[in-house]
């Protein structure tokens, strides 16, 4: 009777995980490349769980004692920014990535370092043991889940398309009529263009500022990138326009190490409390409104 009862309580937290995160599960499949993020686990919650939570706490081992590393690329705003002063809890770094970062440091009783690199070269950090965590508006798809360990979805991406004024691009479907279409290395902008439209149609840049310049160069006819950096990028260039079509809808989650479950444990723990008592949404509204 007791199995019975907490394997519904479970269930029934699961339903509420899923609604309040609102995004599992509706990864659009037409692109094909991603697909949904795991629903939040029940372990993830629950006042058992809860009591326990700092005693499992202090069994996560990071790389170095008392730090919990984040690799990020930090030109992706809101999600991740240089910050103008000291940033959150003194990191130098801001944005939605970085407030929840610091709640996870925070409740781990950790010190959060930040490094800043290339979005490609995040994943492979992670992936080498040399940073804990990647928090970076990074994607779930199956794939990455054979390389990292993917942490429950706290927020759902779209990949947008940004033109020049007056393009005849005006859709997801015109794409196929670009000479090119720039991307950011590594990102799944680039695995789904190339896989639709071929590399020879697919400009792989850096980050999202210079696939960017080569629109605003000609070098490349649009650039397809995560929606809320898309409308900065926009906003920021004379004579860009953010397309309302979505090329495709993902759902975004933290990564860590394969061999540290306990972390991912502790972080899916983190993002369910985060999604429940409401900060998560102040965290968003925080920096969706400040844009
Ligand atoms: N969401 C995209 C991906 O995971 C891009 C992320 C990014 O550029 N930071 O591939």
């Amino acid at each position: 009777m007791k199995k019975l009862l907490s394997l519904l309580l479970a269930a029934s937290m699961c339903v509420v995980l899923l609604a309040a995160c609102g995004s599992n599960g509706s990864a659009d499949a037409g692109k094909g490349a991603a697909s949904s993020a795991p629903a939040a686990s029940a372990a993830a919650s629950g006042d058992k769980s809860a009591d326990k939570a700092d005693g499992d706490a202090a069994e996560v081992k990071t790389i170095e004692s008392g730090k919990l590393i984040m690799a990020t690329n930090a030109q992706f705003p809101p999600y991740e920014m240089v910050a103008d002063g000291d940033g959150v809890n003194g990191t130098g770094f801001e944005g939605i990535d970085v407030e929840i970062a610091a709640a996870i440091a925070e409740k781990l009783g950790l010190e959060l370092q930040i490094d800043d690199m290339d979005f490609d070269a995040a994943l492979t950090a992670v992936q080498q043991g040399k940073c804990d965590i990647v928090l970076a508006g990074l994607t779930y798809t199956d794939e990455r889940a054979q390389l990292m360990s993917f942490s429950d979805s706290y927020a759902q991406g779209v990949q947008a398309i940004i033109v020049k004024d007056g393009s005849s691009i005006t859709g997801p479907d015109d794409l196929a009529n670009a000479a090119m279409i720039g991307t950011q290395r590594g990102t799944t902008g680039y695995i789904y263009c190339t896989d639709d439209f071929g590399e020879d149609h697919v400009a792989a840049y850096d980050n999202g500022a210079a696939a960017v310049q080569a629109l605003q160069n000609g070098q490349v006819d649009a650039v397809v990138i995560d929606k809320m950096p898309a409308e900065t990028f926009a906003a920021e260039n004379d004579g860009l326009k953010v397309l309302d079509t979505a090329y495709t809808t993902e759902d975004y989650c933290a990564a860590m190490n394969k061999d540290n479950e306990a972390l991912t444990k502790e972080v899916n723990k983190v993002l369910a409390e985060l999604k429940a008592d409401g900060t998560l949404d102040q965290i968003v509204a925080k920096y969706i409104n400040a844009q």
